[in-house]
């Protein structure tokens, strides 16, 4: 566990620094909903681009999509959603507070009173709406609970046109809806959020090599983009623990300042969701193997990750605090990848043209990546604001700079600065923020 990270201290560097901040805020908050300020968007396009690099575009055996919220209501009658997705919902007698009864620190208590709780009974949790002017059961339509479905139905539609044989694997970004009994934990649960999906498709029999490598790949994709590997694990699912379409399953956990907690879901989920759609729809979406000549229904491996879960994670993990001749720094050590602004610009002084010439340094830096420029306060509260956003290289414009054309560039971790000619800034800060030439 990271010992300097609390959720109360992330949670404020979160508001106050522009990653994220209570929804609707001006009218009290609506429940544990969240926005993405100027900062926070750029980190969550980051982790989002990521994820895509390692599992679209970075391979040969996958292709994306991006399928819409509002789907068929008999797509959820077909996942089993309708009928299964639900949690077991208690209230307070006294209090008349809701809980989920799994959450419960003691079966049957309120933890708000000394009250006791009803027997539960199952909540859905899919959001209802109506699609179109009348508001009536044949006209309800739910916001989708994961991502996942808008694949499954999609399978042929992909394989007709994407030219990939199976194994292969289709990965979609995008929002999901759960109307959670206990949201909490800040961005951890929420009742909007968004999902990174992968489902990939095999042969029946080859599902349980599939879902190891993928286990491993899923792993090493959060150890890759700098999270310590001390907290993270992998938590195979009991039996009794496995949803209803599952034949295993494996949890991605972090040791958040609250424990360890999913960050992503790993499932064998068998051939259950297309057969499923196959009998609720009535389409063939069986696969044609041209090498046996025969035809059959593809199992599934389905690596589930939110965003925000993994966002709070690298937040969590890169928040670090430390003396600095005789203050306290608080650094974020994001990732130069995954960090919202790759360089901060600086003139050392508001005067001698030093402004001019370091606007002019960051419109170049701007072609190649998202910078910031800011010249309020002194050099080292300038060098701090951007070490809590994570920036990881600063460049300064000094009284040199206006006679031989170099600056400084500080390292972010080190605090170490080098003078480097302006002409050469480009290629040094993307060779430090390329993993392949950094010292790790
Ligand atoms: P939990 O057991 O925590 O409710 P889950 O097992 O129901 O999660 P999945 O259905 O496996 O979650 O969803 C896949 C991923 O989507 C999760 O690992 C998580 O990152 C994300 N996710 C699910 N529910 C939420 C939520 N309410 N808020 C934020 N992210 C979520």
């Amino acid at each position: 566990m990271n010992e300097h990270a609390t959720m109360e201290k992330v949670v404020n560097l979160c508001k106050r620094r522009g990653f994220i901040f209570p929804s609707s805020e001006i009218y009290g908050g609506i429940g544990s909903t969240w926005d993405y300020g100027p900062v926070g968007v750029e980190l969550k396009r980051n982790v989002k681009e990521a994820w895509w690099k390692a599992v679209v575009t970075g391979r040969n055996d996958t292709v994306g999509l991006d399928a819409s919220i509002l789907m068929h209501p008999r797509v959820w009658e077909a996942s089993g959603h309708v009928a299964g997705f639900s949690d077991p919902l208690v209230e307070c007698k006294k209090c008349n507070r809701r809980y989920r009864e799994d959450f419960l620190a003691e079966p049957g208590q309120c933890p708000d009173c000394d009250g006791k709780v009803t027997e539960a009974r199952q909540f859905n949790l899919m959001f209802k709406t109506f699609m179109g002017p009348v508001e009536d059961t044949a006209s309800t339509v739910f916001l989708r609970p994961e991502t996942a479905q808008g694949i499954f139905v999609n399978f042929t539609n992909v394989l007709d046109t994407a030219r990939q044989k199976i194994p292969f694997g289709i990965a979609q970004i995008g929002k999901s809806f759960r109307n959670e009994i206990t949201p909490g934990n800040f961005i951890f649960r929420t009742r909007e959020f968004e999902q990174m999906e992968i489902e990939y498709f095999v042969k029946p029999g080859e599902d349980e090599e599939a879902f190891q490598s993928w286990q491993d790949a899923r792993l090493g994709w959060y150890v890759d983009n700098g999270i310590r590997a001390e907290n993270l694990r992998l938590r195979p699912h009991d039996s009794d623990e496995l949803a209803h379409y599952a034949k295993a399953c494996v949890d991605v956990e972090y040791e958040f300042p609250f424990g360890w907690s999913e960050l992503e879901g790993i499932a064998n989920r068998s051939d259950f969701d297309l057969k499923q759609h196959m009998e609720y729809s009535g389409k063939d979406m069986t696969y044609f193997d041209e090498a046996t000549r025969s035809r059959y229904v593809p199992y599934v491996i389905e690596p589930s990750a939110g965003v925000d879960r993994p966002l709070l994670a690298f937040l969590v993990d890169a928040y670090d605090e430390e003396e600095v001749e005789g203050d306290r720094r608080i650094v974020l050590r994001l990732d130069p990848r995954l960090a919202p602004f790759k360089a901060g610009v600086y003139p050392l002084l508001r005067k001698d043209g030093q402004p001019e010439r370091a606007q002019e340094i960051r419109d170049i830096l701007k072609e190649h990546f998202p910078v910031v420029y800011d010249q309020a306060g002194s050099i080292g509260r300038r060098y701090r604001r951007q070490d809590e956003v994570g920036t990881p290289f600063g460049v300064t414009v000094d009284h040199e700079t206006m006679k031989d054309q170099t600056v400084t560039l500080r390292d972010r971790d080190a605090m170490t600065q080098v003078r480097i000619p302006v002409d050469r800034l480009v290629d040094e800060i993307r060779r430090r923020i390329d993993p392949r030439t950094r010292d790790r």
